[in-house]
């Protein structure tokens, strides 16, 4: 790769990790055009949920420091049902054996804040909506809206999901609508919300601490396409979209709704149809484009896989380009990787979506019952088993990885029923 020119299309999450892992392995031995088209990093979006194999990523970036500041640190996660029982709770602290790194709640606005000033502003196009490629002998030329156009040996998009060279390339792996809305903000209280983790049949509410006392909130829920324009277009009407039975969960959209008279924590409200694909594209590259993020892989939010896996993207695809000189060959290796490394998490992000959209009451209560009576290892096995398997950094085979997962579940439930379960004691308190 030295002294080829490399194009990055998007400043997210994916862009960013992208350009910053690049300079990391090349330095100034490369050249970097970084396009956005916004005007600027707006302070929208509300948190990201961080897991390990993210944080792995991110907390190896210069700015790690900065970046762990964003996390509130909060511990114990209480899940709970829409009558105010308390479901299970989960220590925070467990996902660190995974790898140990940290399991974050963060601001996105915040975190793209400290990658773009790490990256540096100036080293960044604004204002330049890519429209459409061509492809050219071992180089990669693209077009933007104001009719100018720029050529690279490698164009790396990192558009997030509407990206418009994935359409291009990819016509076939089209957008549908999930089934649900969400709702995103940010807001403070002075009541500590008890849970974190509201279940509902065909609904479900995230709410968790993150820095500077405020507290973010996600909720999905179940409605039919064109409802949320046609019926719920003021924020009021949103919010009480989602009121119901849950009087933890109506406080919570109290709260939400006073916040969002101080404008600071207004920006960050977002309420919106999800969408998702169902068709994924074969192949993370195509010719001389790469892709990272949600350009590629546009699954629903509702676990919050996608910061993290896009975080791997990037530093994935940096170091197969740095470990093979043939960037062609580079490219096949990264597909190849990460096209098995992220199945497991879109298949979880399915299954949740299916569950979100299409569970009945007796599935919802056998659901509920699931998350209630299982061990805790048990229960959270299918995520700690992909993200062993996505793990680029464990130099272990898949069969060696997955057996770990079951030994490390296996000694953690062992732990569990051998202990005083800090459960039993939270629950106490609550
Ligand atoms: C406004 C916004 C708010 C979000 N809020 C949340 C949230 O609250 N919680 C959550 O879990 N996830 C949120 N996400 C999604 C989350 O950021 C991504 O799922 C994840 O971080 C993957 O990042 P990405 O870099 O692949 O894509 P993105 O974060 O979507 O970044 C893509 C970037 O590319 C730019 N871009 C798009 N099209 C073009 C084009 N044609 N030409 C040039 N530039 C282009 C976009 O403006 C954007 O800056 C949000 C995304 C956006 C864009």
């Amino acid at each position: 790769m030295q002294n080829r020119k490399v194009i990055i299309i998007g400043a997210g999450i994916g862009g960013f990790v992208t350009a910053l892992e690049l300079r990391k392995k090349y330095g100034d031995a490369i050249r970097i055009k970084m396009y956005e088209q916004r005007k600027g990093i707006e302070h929208i979006g509300g948190a990201l949920g961080i897991w390990p194999n993210g944080s792995k990523v991110l907390l190896n970036l210069p700015c790690a420091k900065q970046i762990e500041k964003l996390d509130a640190k909060h511990r114990y996660e209480i899940w709970g049902n829409m009558k105010g029982e308390v479901l299970r709770v989960v220590d925070r602290k467990e996902f660190e054996k995974m790898n140990g790194y940290p399991s974050m709640i963060i601001c996105r606005s915040e975190l793209l804040k400290i990658l773009m000033e790490t990256w540096g502003e100036h080293n960044i196009v604004f204002n330049k909506k890519v429209t459409g490629l061509q492809h050219h002998e071992k180089k990669t030329e693209i077009f933007f809206e104001d009719g100018s156009s720029d050529i690279a040996d490698l164009v790396i998009d990192a558009s997030g999901i509407y990206s418009k060279i994935r359409q291009a390339i990819f016509p076939d792996c089209e957008l549908s609508y999930t089934g649900y809305i969400s709702l995103v903000g940010i807001f403070r209280t002075p009541d500590t919300p008890h849970k974190n983790v509201i279940y509902g049949q065909n609904q479900l509410f995230l709410i968790f601490p993150i820095s500077g006392e405020r507290y973010m909130i996600y909720a999905t829920r179940r409605i039919e396409q064109g409802y949320l324009k046609q019926y719920l277009q003021t924020r009021d009407e949103q919010i009480n979209a989602f009121r119901g039975t849950s009087n933890e969960a109506n406080e919570v959209l109290d709260a939400l709704q006073e916040s969002l008279n101080d404008p600071e924590l207004a920006q960050h409200y977002h309420c919106a149809e999800v969408n998702d694909m169902r068709v994924m594209p074969p192949s993370y590259h195509h010719k001389r484009v790469a892709f990272v993020g949600d350009a590629i892989r546009a699954i629903g939010p509702t676990l919050g896989f996608n910061a993290n896996l896009t975080a791997e993207d990037a530093k994935v695809l940096v170091d197969c380009l740095y470990s093979e000189d043939d960037i062609d060959k580079a490219l096949r290796q990264y597909s190849s990787y990460r096209i098995n490394a992220t199945k497991p998490f879109i298949t979880l992000e399915e299954n949740r979506r299916n569950f979100i959209v299409y569970a009945k009451p007796k599935d919802y209560l056998e659901f509920e019952d699931k998350v209630k009576n299982s061990l805790p290892y048990e229960f959270l096995q299918p995520f700690f088993a992909a993200m062993r398997t996505a793990s680029y950094f464990q130099p272990v085979s898949l069969a060696a990885k997955i057996k770990k997962v079951s030994e490390i579940c296996a000694s953690g439930n062992e732990a569990y029923v051998n202990s005083e379960p800090q459960q039993d004691f939270i629950m106490s308190k609550l």
